[in-house]
């Protein structure tokens, strides 16, 4: 049994244990783990790391301590850590050091948290197994054949075998849901605004969210109070007037899109599971509601227009001058084919070529502006969805971790698997993903609760009500 984060700090808080011992005693799991596992690119510098044990050292001697004071975190590798490697998993990022802290580093720096590692990902945050990183797969901890997950692949194995208590990931389509649905671990995505996006390697701005992976619910709202807050840094952060602005009483009332769930190429174990975890919600007092969203079906065409423009816009800084990579050409032109062409993974390249092209003339109304408009009757759809229910349930993933390989060469089947957890970023709600059980061979399982504009605390009050049942 894993321990909570409480627990861990009770113990150091008593002295109990040792902020140095506990450090160790976790990258000895790592040492012993990761060389199959391989969920992380790398540790942070030695400096770094006996820097902040004894600064998390004067905390607890002066009292000023946290939740995460000595607690040893690990960081997807598109997240700025000041002086040390930030690859985004990509090969133009090979060398770059980072120069700043994102504003989630530094409020765990703040708190005495101990950054110890950079997790693997999909290039760029590009996929959903970690089999884009240019620095190899990250393989499931609890059957090393099968995929961990991704693009927050590495965030969400390193928890699951016990590596650290807790890691931070990005969700731009289900990043951070779908990995710890993979793993069994629990992962959160946040409301669109709640947690600075400043020093993360942008992928799809008006979708991306940075968001904790935990053994629990409660731990994941620990890092979340920690790591949500209004930033001055970060144009789209949402300030305390758009924080309070929350709908209605809790009332424990569930909606289910069932025709949407119900449909081909969902996995009969997974459906099976969340039919099971319904029935186990009704049993402790929640309402099921059958529920219909009209458009939800097209989300995932929304999303796979709309994150490829802006993937084609927010990678085009690097051009092979400002960062990494450089491989000089005869002219400035051939200079930028020959970096990014050795830089950029396949699927990098693929989702920029598909951006440009939605965004160019004569095409942008037909995509780029058409998928807008159905975003907003989206939002539209869940805003009323909201007015009837609390939660909406779905499974986080239509299947359970696929094999190493199978889906690699088909692009499109990969998207498929998004289908579940791209609404959510659509639309700009929080979602959760909680384990829900395994399936006969072995393989986690977990089921996605989302709720409304800044309702993660009804995500925190079902989710805890409902790990309990299994
Ligand atoms: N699997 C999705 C994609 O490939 C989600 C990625 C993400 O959330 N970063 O786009």
């Amino acid at each position: 049994m894993n321990k909570t984060l409480k627990q861990l700090h009770e113990e150091l808080k008593s002295g109990a244990i040792l902020v140095e011992d506990l450090v160790s005693s976790y990258i000895k799991v790592i040492d012993e783990k990761d060389k199959e596992v391989h969920a992380l690119l790398g540790m942070y510098s030695d400096g770094l790391i006996s820097s902040q044990i004894n600064k998390a050292k004067e905390m607890f001697k002066s009292g000023t301590d946290t939740i995460l004071t000595g607690i040893p975190v690990v960081l997807k590798d598109n997240i700025l850590v000041k002086g040390e490697h930030a690859t985004g998993a990509s090969k133009i990022l090979e060398n770059y050091v980072a120069t700043y802290d994102a504003t989630v580093v530094k409020k765990l720096k703040d708190a005495g948290a101990i950054l110890i590692g950079r997790a693997n990902m999909d290039e760029f945050a590009m996929g959903g197994s970690t089999e884009n990183s240019a620095y190899g797969v990250t393989k499931n901890p609890h059957d090393t054949t099968k995929v961990s997950g991704g693009s927050s692949g590495g965030s969400a194995a390193v928890v699951a075998y016990g590596g650290v208590p807790v890691s931070l990931g990005s969700d731009t389509g289900g990043s951070i849901r779908q990995p710890a649905s993979f793993c069994g671990v629990v992962g959160l995505k946040t409301t669109y605004g709640n947690v600075s996006r400043y020093g993360v390697m942008a992928m799809g701005s008006s979708l991306d969210q940075i968001g904790p992976f935990g053994n629990s619910v409660g731990d994941v709202e620990e890092i979340y109070k920690i790591i949500s807050g209004y930033d001055t840094l970060d144009s789209t952060s949402l300030n305390e007037e758009e924080r309070k602005v929350k709908n209605g009483d809790f009332k424990k009332v569930i909606g289910v899109p069932m025709d949407f769930i119900s449909r081909d190429g969902i996995d009969k174990e997974v459906l099976n599971n969340f039919s099971e975890s319904l029935e186990k919600l009704k049993g402790i007092g929640y309402t099921i509601k059958d529920i219909s969203i009209p458009n939800l079906e097209k989300a995932l065409s929304v999303y796979y227009v709309l994150m490829p423009a802006e993937v084609s816009s927010n990678l085009a800084r690097y051009d092979g001058i400002r960062f990494g990579l450089s491989n000089p050409g005869d002219t400035s032109i051939r200079s930028y084919f020959e970096s990014r062409t050795a830089g950029f993974g396949s699927e990098v390249r693929r989702r920029i070529l598909l951006g440009t092209y939605v965004l160019s003339s004569g095409y942008y109304d037909a995509y780029y502006n058409k998928a807008n408009l159905v975003r907003d009757m989206l939002i539209k759809e869940f805003t009323k969805v909201f007015n009837e229910v609390d939660v909406i349930a779905t499974p986080t993933s239509p299947v359970p971790a696929f094999t190493i390989g199978e889906k690699s060469q088909d692009p499109l089947s990969m998207y498929l698997a998004d289908i579940f957890t791209v609404p959510a970023n659509i639309v700009g709600v929080p979602a959760i993903s909680v384990p829900s059980g395994k399936t006969e061979n072995g393989l986690p399982l977990g089921i996605q609760f989302i709720a409304s504009l800044n309702r993660e605390d009804i995500l925190f009050t079902t989710g805890r009500d409902f790990e309990k049942l299994y």
